[in-house]
């Protein structure tokens, strides 16, 4: 692809480090006893160097040195309701004086799960563990104790956590797709080979066919992110959700919607309210809990009866915490209220366009992708229909326009992918619009 924008990164980047310095000296304090000098991996990759946060305040958040940013991050997913909403805040306070956690039963339990199996569609019961990553394993674990089968399906370029049986394949570059020859690619070294973990590319069912031909009385789950937000915010092509769940009544798989991002982004049924496809069982976390560390396992009652009967275990410390239900209930009242979603779904779908506008306005090669409050900008000529389309975008501009929304006051993530919140107005709208302008002056 031929560029027709710079963004001028050089001197925005000298720009902002001489804003950000108390980021920076930070920084080095914290690499000397805090490995990486940050708590989740991925939070290193971003330019100039990772900054630190002193408080957030709806779809802003303002740095040690003072500079305030409209939010476009929201911590990876979670701040549906943009920072420290006050339901949220006063819940939370609430809770605290009576008990942080009890490691025994209390009402915010029941009354949670209660709301959730009236909104998921195949939530007859529901479980709570305090990460994606471990509600994955919960399902996953689920699905071979049903099937008594151990092998599962997922698609390249799906995140399902850290757990060394689903980080393979996640974001392999085009030497490592070549080699594997369509065998998983795990992400880093340690991890254990021979979970039994399949990989096929996403919206391709002739692939999929394929894989049930080859192994259809092993195969005890296809796992997916029903839209692919980690890779480009792919959407299923129509009728490829209908297909899943078609192959696997037909194998006697289950099928698993790993609803961690779509859960209450695009819809407040998830993915399956939006696209109208029932999986036999799905994960919630990020939004779920408002910003606490809160995760769901969802579905149908004869399958997680063998959680209810002990026979699958499912355990955890601080699982069902007053403090973090607290929050999810807080979070699900507000987003139970009308026209929340046509709302956000609307000032999204109005981001998008003029994002879209004023960068092809400059001759640049642009696309937008995604749905609801969760979208992706990639610098590409055409929409990816998966992973590995992904691979022609030109990442190392996206990476110079970030740097310059920084500087302009914007924060996004570097993976190209953008989260409204309800927060983000449409007078939020219009600053971030005026920002992009002055960056394509
Ligand atoms: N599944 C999906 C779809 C995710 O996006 C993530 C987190 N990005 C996870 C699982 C893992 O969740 P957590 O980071 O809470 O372990």
């Amino acid at each position: 692809m031929i560029r027709t924008i710079e963004f001028d990164a050089e001197r925005r980047e000298r720009e902002i480090r001489l804003r950000t310095v108390g980021s920076h000296s930070r920084y080095e304090r914290a690499c000397r006893s805090l490995a990486g000098g940050v708590s989740s991996g991925l939070r290193r990759h971003v330019r100039p160097y990772p900054l630190y946060f002193a408080s957030g305040s709806g779809p802003r958040v303002t740095d040690v040195d003072g500079n305030t940013f409209i939010d476009y991050g929201l911590a990876w997913g979670p701040l549906i309701l943009g920072h420290s909403p006050p339901e949220l805040a006063d819940a939370i306070a609430a809770q605290a004086r009576r008990g942080f956690t009890f490691g025994a039963q209390h009402d915010l339990e029941f009354e949670v799960s209660e709301r959730l199996t009236e909104i998921i569609p195949c939530a007859d019961r529901v479980t709570f563990a305090n990460s994606g990553t471990e509600a994955v394993q919960v399902a996953l674990r689920l699905a071979r104790a049903i099937t008594q089968r151990h092998k599962f399906l997922k698609f390249e370029g799906h995140y399902h956590g850290w757990d060394d049986s689903v980080l393979v394949s996640f974001h392999p570059t085009s030497a490592q797709v070549a080699s594997a020859a369509g065998g998983p690619v795990p992400v880093g070294t340690g991890q254990r080979p021979h979970y039994g973990t399949l990989v096929v590319e996403w919206n391709d069912r002739d692939a999929v066919e394929k894989a049930f031909q080859e192994h259809s009385d092993q195969i005890s789950a296809v796992i997916c992110e029903p839209m692919l937000c980690n890779s480009g915010s792919i959407p299923p092509e129509p009728g490829f959700l209908e297909f899943l769940r078609e192959i696997s009544v037909r194998h006697g798989t289950l099928l698993i919607f790993d609803e961690v991002i779509t859960g209450f982004r695009l819809h407040l049924a998830g993915a399956q309210g939006y696209y109208g496809v029932v999986p036999d069982l799905a994960t919630y976390a990020k939004a779920l809990g408002g910003g606490i560390a809160l995760s769901a396992i969802t579905g149908r009652a004869e399958y997680m009866d063998r959680i209810a009967d002990g026979t699958v275990v499912h355990a955890g410390t601080l699982n069902g915490n007053p403090i973090a239900l607290a929050c999810a209930k807080a979070t699900l009242d507000v987003l139970s209220r009308p026209d929340l979603y046509t709302e956000l779904t609307r000032r999204a779908e109005r981001l998008r366009a003029a994002l879209e506008k004023l960068l092809r306005n400059r001759g640049c090669s642009v696309v937008t992708s995604g749905a609801g409050a969760v979208f992706h900008v990639s610098f590409m000529e055409s929409r990816a229909r998966r992973y590995r389309d992904l691979l022609a975008a030109d990442a190392a501009l996206y990476s110079d326009f970030a740097l310059a929304l920084l500087s302009e006051g914007i924060l996004v993530l570097p993976d190209g992918r953008w989260y409204l919140s309800a927060a983000h107005t449409d007078a939020v709208i219009d600053d971030t619009v005026v920002a992009l302008t002055r960056i394509l002056a």
